[in-house]
């Protein structure tokens, strides 16, 4: 079996647009309300000769007791179980918020590696939007655009190091 990645993150952070992005397909549905993706979705993905599974999630939306949402949240989690590798999905126009918090303390609990992903960076030129997410305590964020598609093939070489 291939490698699995999960792509996590709170609703809203870019993750179905990076799945689309990576895998060139449209099977995610990119929307501007949360909870699209209920279940787990699954595409291959090839990058320099390495094959893996990437898998998108509805997100982790935290402190929220609506039962399609803790559906989501726990389909999330069983991604983040069964995965090899972990992008963990963060807004950098929307800066570091209470629940990205909450996700990055049950992904250290995962015990998984995991890659910092902050997205929507248009402007490479200023570190400030991503500057704050290294207090998540997970290392490097790597900027990206997935809309725009600009760093991905930085965050492909990251993650297949990692396999
Ligand atoms: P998900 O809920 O995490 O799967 O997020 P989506 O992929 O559905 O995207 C949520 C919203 O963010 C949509 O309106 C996307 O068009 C937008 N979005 C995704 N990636 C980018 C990006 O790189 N830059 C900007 N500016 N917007 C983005
Ligand atoms: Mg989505």
């Amino acid at each position: 079996p291939k490698p699995v990645v999960a792509i996590v993150g709170r609703p809203n952070v870019g993750k179905s647009t990076l799945f689309n992005r990576i895998t060139g397909s449209r099977i995610a549905i990119v929307e501007d309300t949360p909870g699209v993706t209920r279940d787990r979705l699954y595409h291959d993905a090839d990058w320099r000769g390495c094959s893996f599974t990437l898998v998108d999630t509805g997100g982790i939306a935290v402190g929220n007791d609506d039962p399609l949402i803790v559906q989501v949240r726990r389909q999330a989690e069983a991604a983040v179980a069964e995965a090899d590798v972990i992008l963990f999905v963060v807004d950098a126009r929307n800066g570091l918020t209470a629940d990205d918090e909450e996700v990055a303390n049950l992904l250290r609990r995962s015990g998984r590696p995991v890659i910092l992903v902050a997205n929507k960076v248009e402007d490479f030129r200023d570190p400030t939007p991503v500057h704050e997410f290294y207090r998540l305590g997970l290392g490097d964020p790597v900027p990206i655009s997935a809309i725009h598609g600009l760093n991905i093939g930085d965050l492909l070489d990251r993650i297949v190091e990692l396999l």
